[in-house]
């Protein structure tokens, strides 16, 4: 028996290349050797840190994890969703001007790309419907109904899991941070429902066997060392989010300030079938977790989950969006690596081997 670990995905992108971002634009051809060269370089320093599953570190992944298929659109205007984070900055979403809504790109060109330089298996993040939902404006888009944007927005969703599964992703991870934050918008409760059930009919295009290798990630939102939704309740959240149809959960933990209290509501809701996998590095505090650190939480999540249902992950991706600089790269592999050790050390004093 052993404890899984995954990493969530993103790493923060060299220097030079988000320079180069800044001077020339993310989707510019002339940067494809500064991409395939992050993309080379970030897969080799994961491998070192011994995490058995990996990811490319989203270095292409422009501009961010939420919008990245979306981005450049000529059917978008720049002025969408706001997302405000406790540092004082926002962050902001493309609103869709016109139908049809059809991805620019899909996740799966990512696994080519990191499949060059590695045979580790690889996890696939990609983006919620509900996230990409936002997108869709509230005054409605005249010859375009919201029933025919959900309809494109699904079968874009399902098509892109294909596409990852296809390619060979031991996981793909449905990001969705909007879920905590949408407790903060709509405290009824009305908005997260909303989301979890748009998230289920996408879901439920596949069988239980492919679920197996799906899961949900929810954190409250890292940027610049920032949240967006750190103040909402887990318990205003977790019921729900185990109404996912998925096997596997990426829950940001290890910055908690009650962790026990939390575990106590993952072990009241989780369900016999599903996989939680806690975060235990806390991705967006400089201080690089000790593996004695992340021992100590690992067997403190194993106090309440069934040790055949437990894995450990980081509490979200290093640089969620390309152009925070606020994590260091060595860092993140530095925090990556006491994942991997501290969950080692944790499995050998639980299995007694
Ligand atoms: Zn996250």
């Amino acid at each position: 028996m052993t404890l899984p670990t995954e990493p969530i995905g993103s790493i923060p992108r060299p220097l030079s290349l988000i320079e180069a971002i800044d001077r020339c634009g993310s989707d510019n051809a002339v940067l494809d050797p500064m991409y395939e060269a992050a993309v080379r370089e970030t897969v080799k320093c994961f491998e070192e840190t011994g995490s058995p599953v990996i990811t490319d570190g989203e270095q292409r992944k422009y501009h961010n994890f939420w919008t990245y298929s979306v981005d450049g659109l000529a059917n978008t205007a720049p002025d969408g969703f706001r997302i405000p984070f406790a540092a004082g900055h926002v962050r902001r979403m493309p609103r869709l001007t016109s139908g049809p809504f059809r991805y620019r790109r899909y996740a799966d060109a990512y696994i080519d790309v990191a499949r060059r330089y590695t045979s580790t298996p690889l996890k696939q993040a990609v983006i919620s419907p509900s996230a990409l939902s936002l997108m869709y404006p509230a005054g409605g888009i005249r010859g375009y109904s919201r029933d025919e944007f959900i309809s494109d927005l699904l079968a874009e969703h399902e098509n892109e899991i294909r596409r990852c599964l296809a390619k060979g992703a031991k996981v793909v991870q449905i990001d969705f941070t909007e879920g905590r934050l949408a407790m903060k918008i709509d405290p009824a409760g009305n908005l997260l429902h909303s989301f979890i059930d748009l998230n289920n009919l996408a879901l439920s295009r596949f069988s239980p066997d492919e679920r197996e290798s799906l899961g949900v990630h929810t954190c409250p939102g890292g940027d610049c060392d920032s949240t967006h939704s750190a103040d909402v309740d887990y318990a205003e959240l977790l019921p729900s989010l185990f109404e996912i149809k998925v096997k596997n959960f990426y829950i940001a933990l290890a910055l908690e300030l009650d962790r026990e209290r939390v575990l106590k509501i993952i072990r009241q809701y989780m369900k016999p079938d599903q996989r939680i996998f806690v975060g235990v590095v806390a991705t967006i505090d400089p201080h690089i977790d000790t593996p004695e650190e992340v021992c100590e939480r690992v067997l403190e999540a194993s106090r309440y989950i069934p040790f055949d249902q437990l894995g450990t992950t980081d509490d979200c991706g290093f640089s969620p969006f390309s152009d925070d600089t606020s994590t260091t790269r060595g860092t993140a592999f530095a925090k990556i690596r006491a994942r991997v050790l501290g969950t080692q050390m944790a499995e050998r004093l639980i299995t007694g081997a």
